[in-house]
């Protein structure tokens, strides 16, 4: 199949239909149609082999983590995602690798009714590009500036399981069926509805990409604040706990990445509100800690300050200059 039958087959007939998408997948570039009184926002973001996931990794885990972590993007924001495209670079265009691709794509923008409106197919290293675009009201969007000394910090979910699953898929030991780490690496669920309950109730937050300490670092540095945080209050799951002991599973939930939870604080005056709205989400939510005017991010552990050091991979590090 040449590239056209492939978007024809793969994406074009597999989107669901928007009432706002004048033209989608097929002519040079899509039209949508945008209500006045709201702010447009965008995400884009690219997976590499290799940098972003082993090779091997499922063709259809592929399509879904790469629109998954940009409709993170978007949670964090407190965005509702609209429309999205898809920029792909594919070594071989076997037909059968695109349709697990696709499935996995698909299925995530249809289960958050995106539209996928355009894209393209290169030949080329493994690599692939989503941009999601979404709206929230004038002025709504919840940004990483915006926690203030006392605001009590909280992550959705259980952090640490992507980070497991992914030494679970690249360590020596044959890989579990069914694992829940394994899973959480392969197929993140951003948090795209909590994201947008938490407008008019946090004051800054974060999707956690490269791990809860680093990630919330950049929110506390965004504020000019800093924090005092409780590793002991963090809830790990059963699995990596089981499979690689409380501390690893601890290190893998401060510094591991891959998460797509989210980080937010929460002013004092807002905690009644937020526990009513999270009563009904599908994720567990954690306080971790409180944030402080003075600019040190210190974790305690057991009554004792517990060193944490910021090991988020930087792509550009040992270029010199
Ligand atoms: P052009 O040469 O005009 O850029 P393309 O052949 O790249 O056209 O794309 C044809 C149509 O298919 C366009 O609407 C484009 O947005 C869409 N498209 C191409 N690749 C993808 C993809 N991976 N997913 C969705 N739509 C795509
Ligand atoms: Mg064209």
């Amino acid at each position: 199949m040449d590239e056209f039958a492939l978007i024809e087959r793969y994406f074009a007939q597999r989107v669901g239909a928007r009432a706002d998408v004048r033209v989608g997948i097929g002519d040079d570039a899509a039209v949508t149609s945008f209500e006045s009184g709201y702010e447009l926002v965008v995400a884009t973001d690219t997976l590499n082999e290799g940098t972003h996931f082993p090779a091997g990794t499922p063709a259809r885990s592929l399509g879904h983590r790469c629109l998954a972590v940009n409709l993170s993007d978007l949670a964090a924001m407190g965005a509702e995602p609209l429309w999205c495209t898809l920029a792909l670079s594919l070594p071989t265009g076997r037909a059968d690798w695109v349709d697990a691709f696709s499935t996995g794509f698909v299925t995530l923008a249809n289960a958050h009714g995106v539209a996928l409106i355009g894209g393209d197919i290169v030949r080329g290293p493994l690599s692939m590009t989503a941009t999601v675009h979404g709206r929230v009201a004038p002025g709504a969007a919840i940004l990483r500036a915006g926690a203030r000394a006392g605001d009590s910090i909280y992550v959705t979910g259980e952090v640490g399981m992507a980070a497991a699953g992914l030494a679970v898929l690249t360590g020596d030991a044959p890989v579990p069926r069914g694992s829940a780490l394994v899973e959480s690496f392969l197929y993140p669920a951003p948090r795209v509805s909590e994201g947008r309950a938490l407008i008019g109730i946090a004051s800054a937050m974060i999707d956690l990409s490269d791990g809860l300490h680093a990630d919330l670092s950049r929110l506390l540095r965004a504020s000019g604040v800093g924090a005092h945080l409780d590793a002991d209050r963090i809830q790990l799951a059963a699995e990596p706990v089981e499979r690689f002991g409380r501390e690893r599973a601890l290190e893998f939930a401060l510094t591991g990445g891959d998460d797509y939870e989210l980080c937010f604080t929460v002013p004092a005056d807002r905690d009644a509100e937020l526990r009513r709205a999270a009563a009904g989400w599908a994720c567990s939510i954690t306080r971790i800690g409180t944030v402080r005017a003075r600019t040190e991010v210190i974790w305690h552990e057991g009554g004792q300050p517990r060193p944490v050091e910021d090991t988020s991979f930087r792509h550009f590090e040992d270029d010199g200059g």
